[in-house]
């Protein structure tokens, strides 16, 4: 089994760190870097456990976790032809099909398994679809949870968060200024942060949604995998599990990424076109909610991935969310605006296709969250 050597680095100073980490980022105080594996894992397709029908058929092919893991059945999602009857190789990956109705939920099942100590109070700062998805995994698991938002944030987004039993902190400010009152509070005993924007076991479980994206196709990559960006976890996540394919030579080229964004809130954008200044990127509202980041802290990796793939960014103006999202439902799939992005991008990505290519879309999140 190729997990039990499982170590993790800092991206920043290579500081080595075991699996399980207890904290989201690297340990040194003068450092505190992303986390990341040191080595990719490598794909072993006898690894998989065919009969288990969520994301725990890869259990052996991810980092080390308990024998019987705590999940809610999530991951094993349906991919499918986005228009049946055309010639057009273009699938959904549709995510939004998960416990709390989306793609976080793999994030949040992988790390509520490295939880350790059952009185241990688990905490994230979030305003949406990560909230929820913590605050489920942590009632399925018997853990206290908080979940650090803005004080602003939409009470329909609240309500699913409160449900699930989490205590909910607001915090005044903007997005920022929450994940610091988050960060602040991590450091009294007992807490784990387990934070999807710096825990390494969030873009480490988003490795599955390309290990099934490659199964579902009869064991092959598409071409183009079209993707909404944020923080970064699931971009990177995708690019480490098809990577681990490619390194076992399970598939030749890597599928290009596209990273897709609101024109309001673009920063990676920016980053590749050289204009972003750190702290400084002015966003506008968007109704994308789920990727309203304007400073995502591993903005440098993010790029990375779009890089090594040769893929691309693209940003898609407010007027034209809403109409993807429209079209979406029109076809049978109801996704929050933010899940609505992918599909809005394909416009601009049709230049760049050959006639074979194969693209899958990836729905992130259900419309029953933002109605
Ligand atoms: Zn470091």
């Amino acid at each position: 089994m190729p997990a039990k050597a499982f170590k993790l680095r800092c991206r920043f100073c290579n500081q080595p760190v075991d699996w399980p980490p207890q904290q989201p980022r690297c340990p040194r105080p003068t450092c505190r870097g992303p986390l990341q594996p040191k080595r990719n894992i490598v794909f072993d397709a006898h690894l998989i456990e065919p009969t288990v029908p969520d994301m725990w058929r890869y259990r052996h092919l991810l980092p080390p976790l308990p024998d019987n893991p705590i999940s809610l059945g999530e991951g094993w999602t349906p991919l499918l032809p986005l228009v049946p009857w055309s010639n057009q190789f273009i699938y959904v990956k549709n995510e939004t099909l998960n416990p709390t109705g989306s793609f976080k939920d793999r994030g949040a099942a992988l790390l509520i398994n490295t939880v350790q100590g059952e009185e241990t109070l688990v905490i994230d700062d979030s305003s949406g679809n990560a909230g929820a998805a913590l605050a489920a995994y942590a009632a399925r698991s018997g853990h206290p949870a908080h979940i650090f938002v803005p004080a602003s944030a939409p009470e329909a987004k609240k309500a699913q968060i409160r449900r699930y039993g989490a205590t909910l902190v607001p915090v005044e400010g903007d997005r920022d200024q929450v994940a610091q009152a988050a960060d602040a509070f991590a450091q009294n005993p007992g807490v784990f942060y387990a934070s999807h924007v710096w825990h390494p076991g969030y873009a480490l479980a988003m490795q599955t949604i390309a290990w099934e994206i490659w199964e579902q196709l009869g064991r092959r990559a598409p071409e183009w995998v079209v993707l909404p960006a944020g923080n970064g976890s699931l971009l990177r996540g995708v690019r480490w599990g098809f990577r681990s394919l490619q390194k076992a030579r399970y598939i030749r080229e890597l599928p290009r990424l596209i990273a897709v964004q609101a024109e309001h809130c673009a920063p990676l954008a920016a980053f590749l076109a050289g204009t972003y200044q750190p702290g400084r990127f002015q966003a506008r509202p968007t109704l994308a909610d789920g990727v309203a980041v304007p400073n995502p802290p591993l903005i440098e990796a993010m790029a990375a991935a779009v890089r090594k793939t040769r893929g691309r960014v693209i940003a898609i103006p407010e007027a034209e969310i809403l109409q993807a999202q429209s079209q979406l439902a029109r076809q049978g799939f109801f996704v929050e605006p933010t899940a609505a992005l992918p599909y809005a991008a394909l416009p601009y990505l049709q230049r760049y296709l050959s006639p074979d290519d194969t693209v899958v879309l990836i729905l992130t999140g259900h419309g029953f969250k933002s109605p």
